[in-house]
């Protein structure tokens, strides 16, 4: 199954992706995963992502085309795959039209003030490990370190109030036109991402069946 997972940022695709392509056994490709992989291991791509990113831009269209190609070419997305992040606006989905199909669109939403408390609650570990001292059933145990590795939490510079604002404008001004774009092939199911991550997983095997 090839399936889209789109929403704001905090609405819990991400989550979701995770735990559906666990379920599924299809890879989870997350394009800001990749950019920020990319930013770990010092790559010109990372150079050049970063500044985009980090003012809460989208990284221009040269740089995430053949990026995304590239990875729907890797024999791991034979059964299918879940993208996460992509495609971002009208000409993202024009190209992903010419080499993949969809068979589903998840667009998981929250209004943009939960968004705002959301993303500004994120804490990250070194190790891997995600927190949301804002979100009683993901806060760390101890204040702000790592219940795996007791590491300082950090908060992506991304995940900055100020930040986090632009993200959205940015999102309703290219990713509205998007949804609609699949809205219009009846390939989007709609998901209220409000609830718990439980109750969301419900919601999201429920429009997978
Ligand atoms: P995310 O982890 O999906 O929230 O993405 C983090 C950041 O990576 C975004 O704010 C963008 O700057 C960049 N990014 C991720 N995916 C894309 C994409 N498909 N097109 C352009 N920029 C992207």
């Amino acid at each position: 199954m090839n399936l889209i997972f789109m929403g704001p940022p905090g609405a819990g695709k991400g989550t979701q992706a995770v735990i559906m392509a666990k379920m599924l056994g299809i890879p989870h490709i997350s394009t800001g995963a990749i950019f920020r992989e990319n930013i770990e291991n010092g790559t010109e791509l990372g150079k050049t992502a970063q500044s985009f990113m980090d003012a809460g831009n989208l990284v221009p269209d040269e740089f995430v085309l053949g990026m995304v190609e590239a990875r729907l070419k890797q024999p791991d997305v034979q059964n299918g795959f879940i993208l996460d992040g992509f495609p971002r606006n009208l000409s993202q989905a024009a190209l992903m039209d010419t080499f993949a199909s969809i068979d589903k669109v998840l667009n998981f939403s929250i209004d943009d003030e939960e968004v705002v408390r959301r993303n500004s609650g994120r804490r990250v570990c070194e190790c891997g490990a995600s927190y949301n001292i804002n979100v009683d059933s993901l806060k760390p145990k101890h204040n702000e370190t790592c219940d795996i590795c007791g590491k300082k939490l950090i908060q992506r510079s991304d995940d900055k109030e100020s930040v986090i604002r632009n993200r959205l404008k940015v999102y309703h001004e290219t990713l509205d036109p998007v949804v609609e774009h699949y809205r219009e092939r009846g390939l989007v199911t709609d998901i209220d991402g409000s609830g718990s991550v439980d109750e969301v997983t419900e919601l999201t095997i429920k429009a997978l069946e």
